[in-house]
């Protein structure tokens, strides 16, 4: 499957600004390939966002044409950051809004981890 992303990256998306260090983050975790880090409007007691550092819109973008190291390297991050804040055990839940649909808001490709608490049913 070849997929052509029909979205330009936007460099001036708020996750851009923090991987060019021009805004600050609450850093989380941090690995070759990704950066996590607390999201500002938590939904949760524990929200935090796991992004790749390449310049990936969304998911399929990232699944279609991150280098597979990249894609290793994030998914090992997302289970790396779950142990770190110990939800591994309890649970928790992964998003990643991709497209119209979803209402995705920060061009860059991210996972949101949210628990650390009884979440509401599905
Ligand atoms: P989405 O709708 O999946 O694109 O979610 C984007 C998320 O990014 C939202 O949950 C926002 O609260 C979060 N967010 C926006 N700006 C920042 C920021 N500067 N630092 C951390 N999280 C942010």
């Amino acid at each position: 499957m070849y997929y052509i992303n029909m979205k330009e990256y936007d460099i001036n998306n708020v996750f851009s600004k923090i991987l060019q260090g021009l805004i600050p983050c609450n850093r989380v975790y941090e690995s070759d390939f990704s950066l996590a880090f607390y999201d500002i409007s938590p939904r949760s007691k524990i929200h935090i966002l796991v992004i790749p550092k390449g310049t990936y819109t969304d998911f399929y973008d990232f699944q279609t044409n991150a280098l597979p190291e990249e894609i290793l390297d994030f998914w090992q991050s997302v289970a790396n950051v779950t142990e770190m804040n110990n939800i591994k055990d309890t649970g928790f839940r992964l998003i990643s809004n991709c497209g119209v649909h979803s209402n995705q808001e920060v061009p860059h490709f991210h996972v949101h981890i949210v628990g650390g608490q009884q979440l509401n049913s599905w």
